[in-house]
């Protein structure tokens, strides 16, 4: 049995608490970003109720990923973590999640979410200066004056960007 699955009989007359830690394969979820891979471990601890014909799930879910940093492309590990997530499906309609028997996988219910909390622009730090292009010291960026460090840098990331 899938480990997102849950039994509709017994929610039938409780509430079902999923708790663990699974392959990213149970997930089914793929990075369509270059700068980030799914490395998983999934962990998820999740409150599922049955309510009328649809399933009200909430909790907590993290999955590990491995991103490149947008600006100096050195890889960091860090996961993509939701917290009092709450997520709603219906049992019946075309919307509905696939059962199987007696049992529901919830894995397309969560996939979305987690995919969508991705960083949209992996950084390995905010403060990340990115490459020092070659023959680009420290000097010439300095240039900015009075109108501060945060300020001329900002602008110096942007040049890059146009490269
Ligand atoms: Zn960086």
């Amino acid at each position: 049995m899938k480990p997102l699955a849950v039994n509709l009989r017994q929610l039938e007359t409780q509430s079902v608490q999923l708790t663990g830690e699974a392959p990213p394969e149970v997930l089914e979820i793929e990075s369509l970003d270059d700068l980030i891979e799914v490395v998983g471990p999934f962990r998820y601890d999740l409150h599922v109720q049955l309510n009328g014909d649809a399933l009200l799930v909430q909790g907590r879910m993290e999955l590990g990923l491995r991103c490149t940093c947008a600006r100096c492309l050195r890889p960091f590990d860090r996961p993509v973590q939701l917290e009092g997530w709450a997520g709603m499906a219906d049992l019946e309609g075309e919307e509905s999640l696939q059962s199987q028997g007696d049992w529901v996988d919830l894995a397309p219910l969560l996939r979305d979410d987690v995919a969508l909390a991705f960083p949209q622009h992996p950084l390995c730090d905010d403060s990340c200066g990115g490459l020092v292009p070659p023959g680009q010291d420290s000097a010439s960026e300095a240039d900015g004056g009075s109108r501060g460090e945060a300020f001329s840098s900002e602008w110096s990331v942007l040049d890059r960007l146009k490269l």
